[in-house]
């Protein structure tokens, strides 16, 4: 043993129940002048279970009478858990069967305690000692055996650390492109070929173990070929040691895991990218600005801004042109945004035609501003796609660090809702988030949840417009209109009907708004009801079976009954419209064309379709600056109207100027607050008694 290992304590477990017996055993501990002892008493079969578990000694000496318990069933429990510690087991008498059952168990040596003097005690845990060290040496021989024996495929060194030679094994070599002949033996040839960015690791790692910090050697890191390039490797290794603790070598393999590593790499890429675009997704995206509002936390200087981005009319792009064709756009919006950003900022594809971009460091909303212009500018370049030339625009909603946010999901909120402003403001434009569009979105969020409950809570109701003949000024049947009591207030169709449209919760309205206008009509006997039908409900397959339905359910007349819907349902499915305006003529129902003149006005549609009724836009009516050519607008519509025998009628006629002018066109109807506003069901009802009739 050398000077240093003298000086350090050796570190005693004495676990005894008896208090005179440890005090025994302390004095001859403390009497030896060749070793120092430390000495940790403890008196209960329990606490000494945990102490052993705690394994902060080096010797454990053990009575054999323990209360309840024995020191040989300690030592049983010590060896289960894998305490490699020497035990030595005392007794008072010395007792053969004892001593054997103590052996067997696994203790270091059995000393009666009347027999052993502080020499024989020093010299017992001294040889214990070395007997744990000569086996642990042993066992990590039996180790590094059945490391070097694992597949061919790995190499092998071993390092001889008294001489600073080491062994390198042919295969070692070969994995790297060596031939045989190429290298020598000493660390260097290894330690040169190690990546510089992982030199420093190894070093560490093999020093750590070499000092015993680390049970073994492992780690992965790249290595030099004799190409120059680089391939990663697993170096495993322990080191083998003398009986004090000293290591003389170490030996181990090393293994080739590039392609594992690579494979992990393409995992990781693909968990955080877009498998279309090769873009950064929602979830890095969401990291990186998460990682920018830490920033902008700890520098209140540099700001951030997101930019969301939705491409225009893709879904029509999409449709027309084939799911492929709409890929290839989305390949080549995102190349062009990766050219316009900075290398420090970030894009991103949320998903669909969804597009986002972080912009790091930016001192103003100028910055932000400035890039959705180039975005812009850019974008509108036409796209060159196989034998297709396409021009797409972007709508661009952005959020800015100044509003001071926590979260990053609340910036990318907030720059959605002001690309929808953007969208609903015309398309190809931009907009800057402000608090009144969160105010807004929010109140929208909170009617969308209130309308759900309003059917429930019977909060809906019919408004009644009475049409009027212009010919002799007779009402002939009404438009239902649908309000909904929301409280105090009551909010009409242009607040309700969209959101509805959106939500879905058309539908429900829908049969609602059918079986009260029907059920009403037939209290009022002779009139008609108009009811409105948005795409959404004119699309529904069964539309037909469910307006039977109704007419079953109230007993009214299908001939009482027109519907009316827009063009937009012509236009965008002129099929599905058509086959479906057949079978309502076969029921006997009859249809209106809605707002004629707001879109697209097609006058060449209107042969297609079998309406008996079409309704002018209250637009044409209005006399303003344009009056004169809205008017004769009219008279052709009244010409057409009449050799495709529909009848016509005005909407929003406010003045006896423009029911005369009408009447001189010779159109059929009019509606308007001239005549009556949408009336609640008991006005009408005075109105038909009074002889529905205005002069
Ligand atoms: P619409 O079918 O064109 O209905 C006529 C709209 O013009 C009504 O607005 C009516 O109040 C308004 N109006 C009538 N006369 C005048 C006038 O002289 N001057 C002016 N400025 N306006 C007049 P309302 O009730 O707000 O309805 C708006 C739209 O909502 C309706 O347009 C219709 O498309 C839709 N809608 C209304 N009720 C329903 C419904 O129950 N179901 C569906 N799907 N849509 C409905
Ligand atoms: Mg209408
Ligand atoms: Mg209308």
């Amino acid at each position: 043993m050398n000077a240093e290992r003298e000086s350090h304590a050796v570190r005693v477990l004495l676990v005894d129940d008896d208090e005179d017996d440890y005090v025994l055993t302390r004095d001859l501990l403390t009497e030896s002048r060749r070793t120092r002892f430390e000495i940790e008493w403890i008196s209960s079969f329990d606490r000494a279970v945990e102490a052993i578990r705690r394994n902060g000694f080096d010797v454990c000496l053990v009575d054999y009478r323990l209360g309840e318990s024995d020191g040989l069933e300690l030592l049983r429990r010590a060896r289960e858990w894998g305490c490699r510690k020497p035990i030595i087991v005392m007794t008072g008498h010395g007792d053969s069967e004892i001593d054997v059952a103590a052996m067997r168990a696994g203790a270091a040596d059995y000393l009666v305690k009347g027999q052993v003097d502080s020499q024989v005690l020093e010299r017992s845990i001294r040889y214990s000692l070395e007997q744990a060290r000569t086996l642990a040496a042993l066992r990590e021989s039996e180790e590094r055996y059945a490391l070097s024996a694992r597949g061919a495929n790995d190499g092998l060194w071993v390092w001889d650390l008294d001489r600073d030679h080491v062994y390198y094994s042919p295969r070692w070599k070969s994995m790297l492109g060596y031939e045989e002949g190429d290298i020598g033996s000493s660390p260097a040839e290894w330690f040169s070929r190690v990546h510089p960015d992982d030199a420093e690791l190894l070093q560490t790692a093999i020093g750590m173990h070499r000092d015993g910090l680390t049970p073994h050697l492992e780690m992965e890191h790249r290595m030099q070929c004799s190409d120059g390039s680089y391939r990663w490797v697993l170096t495993r290794g322990i080191a083998v040691r003398d009986a004090d603790g000293t290591p003389s070598r170490i030996a181990g393999s090393q293994t080739d895991i590039t392609e594992r590593k690579l494979a992990v790499e393409r995992l990781t890429h693909d968990a955080f990218h877009d498998a279309l675009t090769q873009l950064p997704n929602r979830a890095l995206f969401m990291d990186r600005l998460g990682r920018a509002l830490e920033v902008a936390r700890r520098h209140p200087r540099s700001g951030y801004s997101v930019l969301v981005l939705d491409l225009d009319r893709f879904k029509v792009i999409n449709d027309s042109l084939g799911h492929t064709f709409g890929d290839h756009l989305l390949v080549a919006v995102a190349e062009r945004l990766r050219e316009v950003v900075r290398s420090s900022d970030t894009v991103a594809r949320l998903g669909g035609d969804e597009f986002a971009v972080l912009l790091n460091d930016v001192r103003d909303a100028t910055d932000a501003l400035r890039m959705a212009q180039r975005i812009h500018e850019h974008l509108g370049v036409s796209f060159r796609i196989g034998e297709h030339e396409v021009f797409t625009t972007v709508s661009i909603g952005i959020a800015l660090s100044a509003t001071g946010y926590e979260r990053p999901e609340d910036v990318l909120r907030d720059a959605d809702i002001a690309m929808y402003r953007a969208k609903q403001a015309g398309k190809s434009r931009h907009e800057v988030f402000d608090k009144t569009m969160h105010e807004r979105a929010v109140n929208l969020l909170q009617m969308e949840t209130d309308l759900r409950r309003a059917l429930d809570r019977d909060e809906l109701r019919l408004h009644y417009q009475p049409i009027v003949d212009l010919r002799d000024g007779r009402v002939v049947g009404f438009e239902a209109l649908v309000r909904w009591q929301r409280g105090s207030e009551m909010i009409g169709a242009a607040d309700i009907v969209p959101l509805a449209e959106e939500t879905g919760l058309i539908l429900p309205i829908g049969q609602w708004v059918l079986r009260k206008a029907l059920a009403q009509v037939q209290h009022w006997r002779g009139m008609e009801m108009h009811v409105n039908l948005s795409p959404r409900q004119f699309l529904q397959a069964n539309l037909v079976q469910q307006i039977e339905d109704a007419l079953e359910e109230t007993g009214a007349d299908p001939q009482t009954l027109h519907l009316e819907v827009t063009e937009s349902v012509l236009i965008d499915n002129p099929h599905a419209a058509a086959s479906l305006l057949g079978k309502l003529r076969d029921a006997r129902i009859r249809l209106s064309l809605d707002d004629f003149g707001t879109g697209y006005s097609s006058l060449s549609t209107l042969q297609q379709f079998p309406f008996d009724t079409l309704k002018i836009d209250r637009g044409f009516v209005s006399v303003d600056g344009q009056g004169r050519r809205a008017l004769e607008i009219v008279r052709a519509i009244g010409n057409l109207a009449r050799i495709l025998r529909m009848d016509v009628t005005v909407e929003g006629v406010e003045s006896l100027e423009q029911v005369e002018k009408m009447r001189e066109l010779g159109l059929d109807y009019a509606q308007g607050y001239f005549f009556a506003p949408p009336l609640p069901a008991a006005d009408v009802t005075e109105l038909i008694a009074r002889g529905a009739r205005f002069a």
